[in-house]
């Protein structure tokens, strides 16, 4: 019985390249989870796209002296690149800056307002004399009221994660010129996010499936009660208030850019041929929506964006959200600013995409803070990928290939140890099935990379390339089961490692795309033709560990 999954995917600003925290917090453990389901015959849609309209944009265009729009474009291109050569395999990458995703934006503004869950309100608003304008979210920065880090700006903090309204700034700051601002009077509408303070409680404690970490961080959000909070600013980048006298100011990013998930979605139905309807099928009924996000986006998506959902009252909640802790580089904090960070567009451009989905999905940030070494990277590329893997790869299919004419040999009959290193290999894929639905990337990459160690034991027992002379049935019984192994593998690992895994299928004698093969071992019939194996990945020289560290910090790399 096939199921309907929406994945989810956060929406990347369109300020600067991506780097591996990104990649490790949402876009991977995604990507992994949407091949997984394409694979079981599932029906996926993976949505996301560049959030164009955040202040961080118009700050940087303002820097740069260019339109905002320049900008967004800019990196919006140069993210499909970066999705292409990683693998990410989005059924739609899209952006903000659509009349699509303007006219659902609207819609769900419009539909709110009419049911009284969005209302107009006087607020304060941070004001500089010096600059002579408003200063919306990103524009101002002070201390932060509910941890007293410095730093926090006047939409969130990022410290301790917590949205934050500008006039609960302690001690603001202009960013631009440093003046203190002043708070003017302005007219904002609110999203009444009070209203829902008990159903959003109520629902999320049903969600036992949930990550303890979300689970937890939400319950206690919601259990301090919720604030109303503004949705529009006076700025002039983003999504017009469909509202008469409001020309001057723009729905704010925060509560437009979640609402990319239905917009997107939307588009790809409009987009995907005769149905335009067909959107429904993954937002209505018998589906189940995952969003795959980092842990600072968690209220984002576990109270605002549901609460929304809960007041247009036609859409499914998420069914889970899955947020990733932080990956740190070198056991330092990443950071940008300090070009603390190992950016993925520099990466693809050196080295090949498997060793770092390798890298980051068995050491992936799923309940804890994991880190990033160079030198971890190498060592687990030499001794896990080559040694191990690709080694195991290598030497059963070049040999097979000159002794057995080229083709998958006769298994003959199968003593205990064959026998009992197939049951393991259908193991492998039944509990990483398990695993995988349940989004525990990190363990389901560790057995498949455990069936590949049996398998270098079991050959280093049977010694195929020693006995052959001898006993040729024995060695071909030995090099069937490597075989139905590898075979196996290539499914296992096809999530993790979508380009190699490709390759085993082609050298294995398969056809077509290993995802169509289904989620099951699938052994090749003896007799059927391999192709001439390659290496599937390459040892790295030792010296990049200091070459690449250097960067780091680097303010001219
Ligand atoms: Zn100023
Ligand atoms: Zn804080």
């Amino acid at each position: 019985m096939s199921e309907r999954i929406l994945v989810a995917v956060a929406w990347p600003y369109a300020d600067g390249p991506l780097h591996l925290g990104h990649i490790a917090g949402a876009y991977l453990p995604a990507d992994i989870f949407a091949r997984y389901h394409r694979t079981k015959g599932n029906e996926v849609l993976m949505v996301s796209g560049s959030d164009q309209h955040g202040t961080p944009i118009t700050i940087k265009a303002e820097q740069e002296g260019k339109k905002p729009v320049d900008i967004a474009t800019k990196y919006h291109e140069q993210f499909l690149e970066s999705w292409q050569k990683l693998g990410i395999s989005f059924d739609l990458f899209t952006r903000t800056e659509t009349a699509n995703h303007a006219e659902v934006t609207q819609d769900i503004f419009l539909t709110l307002l009419n049911k009284g869950y969005i209302y107009k309100s006087t607020v304060l608003q941070p004001f500089c004399p010096q600059c002579q304008r408003f200063l919306p979210d990103r524009y101002i920065e002070g201390t932060c009221p509910y941890c007293n880090s410095p730093g926090a700006r006047g939409d969130q903090c990022d410290e301790c994660g917590k949205p934050v309204n500008p006039s609960e700034l302690i001690d603001p700051q202009c960013r631009l010129c440093g003046t203190t601002p002043q708070f003017t009077d302005t007219e904002h509408f609110f999203l009444k996010l009070s209203a829902f303070n008990d159903r959003l409680l109520a629902w999320v404690r049903q969600q036992t499936h949930w990550r303890q970490n979300v689970l937890n961080f939400t319950t206690r959000y919601l259990e301090q009660g919720l604030k109303d909070r503004a949705i529009t600013r006076d700025i002039n980048w983003g999504i017009p208030v469909p509202v008469d006298g409001f020309d001057s100011k723009r729905i704010y990013v925060w509560f437009e850019a979640v609402i990319g998930y239905l917009s997107a979605t939307k588009e790809w139905a409009k987009s995907s041929g005769n149905n335009a309807e067909k959107w429904r099928s993954f937002w209505q009924g018998e589906v189940k929506s995952y969003y795959f996000i980092g842990k600072d986006n968690i209220p984002f998506h576990t109270i605002i964006w549901p609460a929304m959902l809960m007041g247009y009252d036609e859409l499914n909640l998420p069914y889970d959200v899955p947020a990733n802790e932080f990956l740190t580089i070198e056991g330092k904090r990443l950071s940008t600013s300090r070009n603390w960070a190992v950016w993925l567009p520099d990466y693809l451009s050196r080295y090949d995409p498997d060793p770092l989905r390798y890298q980051l999905s068995i050491n992936m940030p799923e309940t804890g803070d994991t880190d990033f070494s160079w030198r971890e990277f190498v060592r687990r590329n030499n001794d896990e990928l080559v040694a191990t893997y690709g080694n195991l790869v290598n030497r059963v299919l070049t040999f097979t290939y000159r002794s057995f004419n080229g083709n998958v040999p006769e298994p003959g009959e199968l003593d205990s140890r064959s026998q009992s290193l197939l049951d393991k290999a259908k193991d492998t894929l039944s509990t990483m099935d398990e695993l995988l639905h349940d989004c525990r990337f990190r363990e389901a990459m560790r057995s498949a990379i455990s069936l590949a160690q049996e398998t270098n034991r079991y050959l280093d027992k049977k010694s195929p390339w020693k006995i052959i002379k001898d006993d040729r049935q024995t060695a071909a019984t030995a090099l069937y089961v490597a075989i139905a192994v590898l075979s196996t593998l290539r499914t296992a690992l096809y999530p993790f490692l979508p380009f190699s895994s490709q390759k085993l299928h082609e050298f294995l004698g398969f056809n077509g795309n290993v995802q169509d093969n289904g989620w099951q071992p699938n052994f090749p019939p003896p007799g059927q033709k391999l192709i001439p194996p390659q290496p599937l990945f390459s040892k790295l020289d030792e010296e990049i560990i200091e070459e690449e560290t250097k960067r780091l910090g680097c303010d001219h790399c």
